[in-house]
């Protein structure tokens, strides 16, 4: 049931991860855009590989849609083989960027102050950043849950003024590394429960005004069947989907179960 009133405007993310070829990321968009084309009141993002984030913008560029990609670093030249910055970014059109997925930081060592850095590079570039954090299962096991995430959020705003940043300039996602792409979700109350612990840790960081206004969003397995469940509860203003955001048809039921919520 849609909540009287929701606080922030609802946003459902596509994580293509290391998807789609351009004529497949070319395909998806075309399907996607009329499917979505009456789910007003949600904000949607796809965040392509690097090799197709161009086609996505230029598709999406007189769209509600932003075109997103799924790191950035935080340097804007040099010698730093196989990275991309923040300028590279802006010439292909890209409105937003993944910070500190759990797949970069677990598979690629990305660390805290990567993570802290590249958060505040996205921001004073103009992107909006999709923080990660989360925990793994041994964490949440051995009741450590909250201690990983609040240390990754506070460490998100190691360089970052919170005074000078708009809440809406910044997005988090909450994505317990046991959920993603395994099919076990996190239970409604459970995502409710870290997010609402989130944003008490943001109105110490930054205020009220700012963590009134900044989205936390959910991530791991979410798909049409539970979006309902995870969008009803009163902190949680979306999705980064992954695995069901791959296929057109999917993606479309999540924005519209989504703008169903708002
Ligand atoms: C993700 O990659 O951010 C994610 C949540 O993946 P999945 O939806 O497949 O669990």
């Amino acid at each position: 049931m849609a909540q009287q009133g929701r606080a922030r405007r609802p946003m459902m993310a596509a994580n293509w991860k290391m998807n789609k070829l351009v004529a497949e990321a070319e395909e998806y968009v075309a399907q996607l855009l009329p499917k979505i084309s009456g789910a007003e009141g949600v904000d949607v993002a796809i965040f392509a590989p690097f090799t197709c984030v161009a086609q996505v913008a230029s598709m999406t560029q007189d769209t509600p849609v932003v075109a997103g990609a799924q790191n950035l670093y935080f340097e804007d030249s040099g010698a730093f083989t196989g990275e991309v910055s923040a300028p590279m970014l802006k010439e292909l059109g890209v409105g937003a960027v993944i910070v500190g997925h759990s797949e970069r930081r677990e598979i690629f060592g990305e660390t805290d102050e990567a993570v802290a850095r590249k958060t505040v590079r996205a921001v004073e570039a103009g992107f909006l950043p999709v923080v990660c954090v989360g925990e793994t299962k041994e964490e949440r096991d051995s009741g450590k849950m909250w201690e990983k995430v609040s240390g990754q959020v506070r460490a998100a705003f190691e360089y970052l003024d919170a005074n000078r940043v708009d809440g809406e300039g910044i997005v988090f996602a909450y994505e317990p590394i046991w959920a993603i792409g395994t099919g076990e979700v996190a239970s409604p109350e459970d995502a409710q429960d870290a997010i609402e612990r989130i944003r008490g840790l943001l109105e110490e960081l930054g205020g009220e005004d700012f963590a009134g206004k900044v989205r936390i969003l959910y991530g791991g397995s979410i798909k049409p069947g539970n979006v309902g469940e995870i969008m009803a509860q009163k902190d949680v203003d979306g999705g980064l989907v992954g695995g069901a955001s791959l296929e057109a048809d999917s993606f479309a039921e999540l924005v519209t179960g989504a703008a169903r919520e708002s």
